[in-house]
Parts: structure tokens; sequence; C-alpha cells
């Protein structure tokens, strides 16, 4: 059980943006390639953070955009979420790509039926539900999410300071109610989840990338939830986490708007100009999300 936290730190945080020469080698390697994994998590990365996930629908600049990608025959898009399968299927069911629900409880390849990959139990969630309730009284504007097999308490919609001082005390909390179990506690950005342990959005990257020879692999993301699929990828792989955080991934891009941008920039085979000392998303084409 790992929170972000707990989990070690290098002594300096250490960011890099995408560097103009890497935007570069990126492009060639794309345009070489024979056969792209190109993995996207959604909230956060094709879409800003929201205060209420309900509110998150995708815009139809990242609809446009996922269909493009999709449609190039040497493209396998897989989108690999935190989110219940019920709105990754309403939202993306109609396209031809593949997606993963709930950090990788459920897969669904392109035109086939969602599946688990491993059997999960779930009649933890009452227990964990009774506890996670007692903090929403305790911070109006929180909200609990239950899933399938996780339940997670957000608290982006309630007061900051009160809510980070919650989170730590809920979160030792479920650490102790969690322990000897085969649950996990995690700590998102302000989201405390609770979940089966043994499913990451690792294990789903690595049930397509066991399937097939990928001569690029391209994987985005901005949670520490998606550290666990940038472990995973070859040493070859192009992996960028959004927010100038420390990761695992080799690169860094502000928001979700630099991420469409530079997607867009693929997708349409051209690579943008370079402007020194031009603004992150300045790049012809580029509009900030509505
Ligand atoms: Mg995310």
């Amino acid at each position: 059980m790992l929170s972000e936290d707990a989990r070690p730190r290098r002594l300096v945080i250490v960011a890099n943006r995408l560097p103009f020469s890497a935007r570069k080698a990126l492009h060639e390697q794309y345009a070489r390639a024979e056969r792209r994994a190109i993995f996207l998590d959604y909230d956060g990365t094709l879409t800003p953070l929201v205060p209420h996930p309900g509110a998150a629908k995708p815009e139809r600049r990242v609809m446009v955009l996922l269909e493009r990608l999709a449609r190039d025959p040497r493209n396998m898009v897989a989108i690999i979420s935190g989110r219940p399968r019920e709105a990754m299927q309403g939202w993306f069911g109609a396209l031809p790509i593949h997606l993963a629900a709930e950090h990788g409880v459920w897969i669904r390849e392109v035109g086939e039926a969602w599946r688990m990959p491993k059997e999960l139990r779930a009649d933890w969630k009452p227990g964990i539900i009774a506890i996670l309730e007692r903090y929403m009284d305790r911070l109006p504007g929180a909200l609990l999410e239950e899933k399938e097999f996780s339940v997670v308490w957000h608290y982006r919609g309630g007061h900051p300071g009160q809510g980070e001082a919650l989170a730590e005390e809920l979160f030792d909390h479920l650490m102790k109610f969690t322990a000897n179990t085969d649950l996990q506690v995690i700590r998102g950005k302000k989201v405390i989840e609770v979940r089966n342990a043994g499913i990451h959005k690792g294990i789903a990257g690595q049930h397509w990338l066991a399937k097939e020879r990928y001569d690029f692999v391209l994987a985005i993301g901005d949670d520490w939830t998606d550290e666990d699929l940038f472990a995973v990828l070859p040493d070859s792989a192009f992996s960028i986490r959004v927010g100038l955080v420390n990761s695992r991934a080799r690169f860094n891009l502000d928001d979700s708007s630099e991420v469409l941008t530079l997607l867009e920039s693929l997708a349409g085979g051209e690579l943008p100009p370079f402007v020194p000392g031009s603004p992150p998303g300045s790049f012809p084409g580029s509009s900030s999300p509505s």
C-alpha cells in the first residue's frame, strides 16, 4: 500500500518539460513506426480536472482527435482510466479504440464486450463506505463515488485546507482498517481510493504490450496511478507525465491542453514550428480546452 506521500522520493524534484529535441524525435519515430501503441489516461490528461467527476464529459476536440488517431491502421490506441466502465462505454464505446476502466479491473478490446481479466470481490465495499460517510459529514462539497470494485472519496469540491487535513486523517484511518486485507488505499489528486490490491494501470498496459510487437510506444498520464503504467514500458517508450512533478516518465507537459496539441500534431503528421521563448500551447492550431 503506497500513498503519494509514502513513496520514496528523489532528493530533487526534476521535471523535464518535453524539449524540442525530444518532440522532434517523437515525431520522427512516430512517422517511421509500423506499429504504434498509444496509451492515454483521460481525466487530467485529455481533459482538465473538474470538481465534480460527472462533469468531465469529453469535448468534441478530444473525440475528433481520438477518432483520427484510431483511424490510422498503424495505431493501437488504448484509454486506461480510473473511471467506471459505464462512463467509458458511454463516452468512447463507439470509437475503434481499446478501453480499460477502474484502472484495469475491466478491459474492452475494440469490438468486444467488457471483461474482467482477474476475478475480484466487492463484499468489502459496505464497510469502507460506512467509514467514508462519516467523513462526508465533516466536509461539505466532498463526494463519494462507488464503482464496481472500488470506492473513491473526492474532496476537490470541499474547502482546500480542511480537505487536506481531513484527507490525512481519513487516509490513516483507512490504512489501519485495511491492514492485513487484500485492499489497497491510494491517494491521487484530491481523491482517496480504496480498491483491490493487484490491479493497476501497469497490468492493463502489459495486457496490450504482450499481444503484439510495437516499434513506437507513447504513454501519457497525469496522476500517481499512471506511474504504474510508466513502470512497465520499454526503455525506448515516450512516457509523459502531465504536470511538472517528479515522475518515472521521461518527460513532462504542463496540462491537458498541451497534450491535445501534441497529439493533434502527431495525428496531423506535421511538426509544429518551434518558436523560442513561446509560451506552452502556443503552436499554430492549438486552442485552449473549453
Ligand atoms: Mg488522470
